[in-house]
């Protein structure tokens, strides 16, 4: 028997990017420069085309200036650095993005380095990892933000709940772990060297998949009732040519104990994107002194 809420972020994200499209409208009007996202995209990775055609299209409709800097991927680092360089130093851009992964004789690190903060709308720079860390202001890493947004919409407020993240990349599970802290959570991140995962997952109110690996999360791991964010997109081979999408978690015996949980596709994934316009609103206010409060 199905009990689990699903929680539809698709849904959730089409009516942030509507108030966005509507803040933005708001702007170009008074303003007549929209807020500018670039993306940069080096090499030909199927996956991440796919991603920066969304992202430059989601931008596109809600009125956002979009670039989008398609580069070979024999291009040096210097090259690459060179290109940020300019956009950091372009007013009519407010959020710079590189798609990840990067070819392997590019430093990731060094080329994210070279991002400003004040337009790093990742949130990967070591400075609003930092200032996240401290509890500062900073752009907030776009996938654990759009988790933390499905979690308050799902669950109002989040203290005192226990939390735990099982997966602890720098891009999901360290961010995730440190924005529960900040709502007050009670967080436990787990790992592939974490003993009795299992029973760590069932203290879990709220239990958020970030390993990359189709359906790891098993139905008798999850603590009846809680809320699941599977961040996890994986996909899987039919067989006959064809493929399909699944998350971290075993999403058809997790219905029969959550009490909310998102699906993989339409969950997360879409939140990303929302958040990501999102940042670059953020920043262009910030960079023009415009008000940006509810955001
Ligand atoms: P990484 O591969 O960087 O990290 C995976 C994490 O899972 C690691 O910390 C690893 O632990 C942990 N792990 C692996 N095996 C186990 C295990 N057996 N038990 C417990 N923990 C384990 O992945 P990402 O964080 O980049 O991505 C995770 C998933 O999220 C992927 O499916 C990815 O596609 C998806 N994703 C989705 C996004 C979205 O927009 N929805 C955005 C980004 C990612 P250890 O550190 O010990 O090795």
């Amino acid at each position: 028997m199905s009990t689990a809420t699903i929680i539809d972020g698709k849904a959730v994200a089409a009516d942030i990017r509507a108030e966005l499209a509507a803040r933005v409208a708001t702007i170009k009007r008074e303003r007549s420069m929209p807020p500018g996202l670039a993306v940069i995209l080096v090499g030909q990775d199927p996956a991440s085309q796919v991603y920066v055609r969304s992202k430059e299209r989601q931008a596109q409709e809600a009125g956002f200036k979009s670039v989008a800097y398609r580069r070979p991927d024999d291009i040096s680092e210097e090259q690459l650095i060179t290109l940020i360089e300019g956009l950091n130093e372009d007013p009519s851009i407010n959020g710079i993005l590189v798609q990840l992964p990067l070819p392997k004789h590019i430093d990731e690190a060094v080329v994210i380095h070279a991002i400003s903060p004040e337009k790093d709308v990742d949130g990967f720079h070591p400075i609003n990892v930092g200032r996240m860390i401290a509890g500062e202001h900073s752009l907030l890493p776009c996938t654990p933000l759009g988790c933390i947004t499905l979690l308050k919409r799902t669950l109002g407020d989040l203290s005192g709940k226990t939390a735990v993240v099982v997966g602890r990349s720098n891009i999901v599970g360290k961010p995730m772990a440190a924005l529960l802290l900040r709502e007050n959570c009670t967080v436990t991140m787990a790992h592939s060297r974490t003993v009795d995962l299992p029973g760590v997952c069932r203290g879990a109110d709220i239990l958020v998949a970030a390993v990359g690996k189709p359906k790891f999360i098993q139905g008798d791991w999850i603590k009846p009732g809680a809320t699941v964010i599977d961040v996890g997109i994986n996909r899987v081979d039919d067989g006959d040519g064809k493929s399909h999408l699944v998350g971290d978690v075993d999403f058809a015996a997790a219905l029969d104990v959550a009490g909310a949980i998102t699906p993989v596709p339409g969950g997360v994934g879409p939140m990303t994107i929302a958040m990501l316009l999102r940042n670059t609103l953020e920043s262009f206010c910030r960079a023009n002194r415009v008000d940006c409060a509810g955001l």
